[in-house]
């Protein structure tokens, strides 16, 4: 007999989307640019002293000292991991678990329900409201109702682009039993963060990432900002050397290059007011304003039929058009300024085409219950 799934996540398969060939790929916020040539050289007279034949350092003590120098942060207040997901799923073993539920806010980034579920820790999916924020009442009914352990939040929130609304996460704050993890894998592109506040809290976990404005995601790289109450208990759960050695080295370079880091962010920035300005002047779409580096918007026609009509263009966006809470939306990562300009005139050219007789006109939030259970994840990011 072929071995068997474990049962409770057979309904969980299909979340990894196929890498779909495009010229022009806006679907996985990543940056459109590497890093400075002088990052590769520094990594590759690095890469040629690494004691290759020794375990890395198993408390990576010059990476700790190295984020925390940046963010202006003890030391003891810093645990890096393989990508913001080790550290979500580190926390979630330490702190989750049967019996404890975790509890997020819909539509968002849907790793946080799947990495729950996948280590035993039931959750519960709470639908933010019609402006997609979450607002403080909303936190306190959810939390008379269902007493999580865990809440999450996304800091720009992903996919919708907003920065979460600060009365709810200081009410989530101010349950001291809760933990609440403030996901800011798009912090560089807002400028607002809960990290010093993480630091002097002992219920809030800030997750950061190398993946986004860093523009590493390769290195598979993040890092959690916390209480020293607790950040040495998450020992107990990570694997031994859970860091390897290359990747230690690499996010001590990347702050030597800070400031390229902000130079592309600002390029960035300036791009999505581009783009969000291109779609915010059409009358055949609904764009919502965005502290990223991407743009969610809902056309007037079917939203299916605009992401094939751009991926025959060569342009490849993140598909929504089934995902609950932003039903017929598709996600346009910022690029380049030639990839976002191709984007703009393929977008132009696959509306005016759309036949009005095929428009679904109208189409309107829908309202699922506000309290429901986990979705399936369709896809990673
Ligand atoms: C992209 C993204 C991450 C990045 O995850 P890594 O494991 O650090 O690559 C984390 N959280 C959100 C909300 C994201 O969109």
């Amino acid at each position: 007999m072929p071995l068997q799934l474990r049962s409770d996540l057979t309904a969980l398969t299909g979340y990894h989307s196929p890498q779909i060939a495009a010229d022009v790929r806006l679907n996985t916020n990543e940056s459109p640019y590497p890093p400075p040539p002088g990052f590769f050289e520094a990594l590759q007279r690095a890469l040629h002293e690494m004691p290759l034949h020794r375990y890395p350092d198993r408390h990576t003590v010059r990476l700790r000292e190295a984020i925390a120098h940046h963010e202006g942060v003890p030391p003891a207040s810093v645990f890096p991991a393989n990508g913001s997901n080790e550290i979500i799923q580190t926390l979630l073993l330490a702190f989750g678990g049967p019996g404890r539920t975790a509890c997020v806010f819909t539509p968002s980034y849907t790793m946080h329900t799947h990495i729950a579920q996948t280590v035993l820790t039931p959750v519960v999916e709470v639908k933010r409201r019609a402006d997609f924020l979450v607002g403080g009442d909303l936190v306190a009914a959810t939390v008379a109702e269902l007493a999580p352990s865990i809440m999450f939040f996304c800091h720009p929130n992903n996919p919708t682009g907003l920065a979460e609304d600060e009365p709810a996460v200081r009410a989530a704050l101010d349950l001291d039993d809760m933990l609440v993890v403030v996901d800011e894998a798009y912090g560089e592109f807002l400028g607002t963060s809960w990290a010093q506040e993480a630091v002097r809290r002992e219920n809030l976990a800030v997750c950061r990432t190398f993946s986004k404005a860093w523009g590493i995601p390769a290195l598979r790289l993040g890092y959690l900002l916390g209480s020293p109450a607790w950040i040495g208990l998450l020992d107990q759960v990570h694997l031994p050397y859970h860091l390897n050695a290359f990747s230690q080295v690499a996010g001590m370079l990347s702050f030597d290059f800070v400031d390229e880091m902000r130079a592309r962010v600002a390029t960035l920035t300036s791009e999505r007011d581009r783009l969000y300005d291109a779609l915010a002047a059409r009358s055949d779409l609904t764009v919502w304003p965005s502290l990223s580096n991407f743009l969610l918007f809902r056309p007037v026609c079917d939203a299916e039929t605009l992401w094939r009509g751009l991926l025959e263009h060569g342009i490849l966006v993140r598909n929504f058009a089934s995902r609950p809470g932003i039903e017929n939306c598709l996600r346009v990562t910022v690029g380049t300024p030639a990839e976002n300009s191709c984007f703009l005139s393929a977008l132009a050219a696959v509306l005016s085409a759309v036949k009005p007789a095929t428009a679904k006109l109208g189409f309107g939030v829908s309202s699922p219950d506000s309290l429901g259970s986990s979705a399936v994840c369709d896809e990673q990011l």
